[in-house]
């Protein structure tokens, strides 16, 4: 096998499986390795994956990381939406390199509910904004929001129509989605999409299997497994510079995917179902029941927060809110001074900055 990543030849490369999944999944991956390059730790899934059982996967029943935080927001009233602190970090990072203002051009590849937008905006930054987004109860918030969205997965394809386009593209927590045989395709499309001295931000997670068996991160469903050696043969190669390449988060070395699926074993979390409407989708008893209780408690929160503005008028209603807003505000500058935002060796996720040519 010839590493995607660093083109060195493997005959023998770690092989590992996926994990427990909290979370539905596709059958797929209870059949697929993860094979890791001894060389530069990229892991890639060993088998190819139906493009249409995905789509339909992600499309029904895959929320990602957004779904738990975003729901209560949903219906409120007032249009108010929480921010997001890992954006708000990242947008920090960005700005000490490329100065974001109305004049940029922003491509985001798979923002999921909006977070990095809400972010910029909540910043007072106006710059040019799109996405591609596959998920449909995201696209429904996007909508919402005013934000111009291609509804799908970005495809190299996608190019056509893009060269030259854009001073900054985003892929948080989105690249580790992309099958291997697609990854080096997309890098080199985003390339072409940058003007000239453009910059490529991305966050994915952490995933260097040689390194970190035990740190949870063979999570389903992702496809590609990047290590910080990995991204910097990747971006090299494809005609990046990069200013920026580091970890934040959690200490790998503290977790323990081992005991946490204990413990989450014994409280049923590894329940599954076939799902009615697609035979190859199993659906996770106990993720179902959680999202209900979450619909549930937004749909209490809306209620409540409805009746506030009956009581005491819109005007008054918007005024409090905003100052609990304010409020909110200024915590931001704590949380991001914590550990867990600090750049730090061997953190769970990575982030990297790279400029064209
Ligand atoms: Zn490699």
């Amino acid at each position: 096998m010839k590493c995607l990543a660093c083109e060195t030849y493997e005959d023998q490369p770690q092989e590992f499986t996926f994990q427990d999944a909290t979370i539905h999944k596709l059958k797929d991956f209870d059949e697929m390795k993860i094979l890791v390059c001894p060389n530069c730790g990229l892991g890639v899934v060993n088998q190819q994956i139906d493009a249409t059982a995905l789509t339909d996967y992600y499309n029904s029943t895959y929320g990602g990381k957004t779904k738990k935080f975003a729901l209560s927001d949903m219906g409120n009233p007032l249009g108010t939406h929480s921010i997001d602190f890992r954006s708000l970090s990242q947008i920090a990072l960005i700005t000490n390199f490329l100065e974001l203002d109305e004049s940029r051009a922003i491509l985001e590849i798979g923002s999921g509910k909006g977070d990095f937008y809400i972010a910029l905006k909540n910043l007072g930054i106006n710059s040019k904004y799109i996405t591609f987004e596959p998920q449909k109860e995201a696209q429904q918030k996007l909508r919402h929001l005013g934000i111009e969205t291609i509804n799908k997965s970005f495809e190299p394809d996608d190019l056509a129509e893009r060269e030259e386009q854009y001073d900054l593209i985003v892929m948080s927590h989105s690249l580790e989605h992309f099958h291997p045989d697609y990854v080096e395709k997309t890098i080199s499309a985003i390339n072409r999409m940058l003007k000239p001295g453009g910059y490529f931000f991305c966050e994915v997670p952490n995933a260097d299997l040689s390194q970190y068996p035990n740190a949870g991160e063979r999570v389903v469903p992702h496809l590609t497994f990047f290590s910080t050696r990995s991204l910097n043969h990747l971006l090299s190669r494809n005609n990046f510079k990069i200013n920026f390449l580091k970890t934040c988060g959690n200490l790998q070395a503290d977790k323990n995917a081992n005991e946490d699926r204990k413990r989450s074993n014994a409280r049923g979390m590894y329940e599954f179902r076939e799902d009615p409407d697609n035979e190859r989708i199993l659906r996770n008893v106990y993720y179902d029941n959680y999202l209900e209780e979450q619909s549930r408690k937004a749909f209490r929160k809306n209620k409540l927060l409805k009746l506030f503005v009956t009581i005491l008028g819109e005007r008054i209603s918007k005024r409090i809110f905003d100052l609990i807003g304010k409020m909110r505000r200024a915590s931001v500058e704590d949380a991001l001074s914590t550990e867990y935002f600090r750049y730090r060796d061997k953190a769970e996720f990575i982030r990297l900055l790279a400029r064209k040519g």
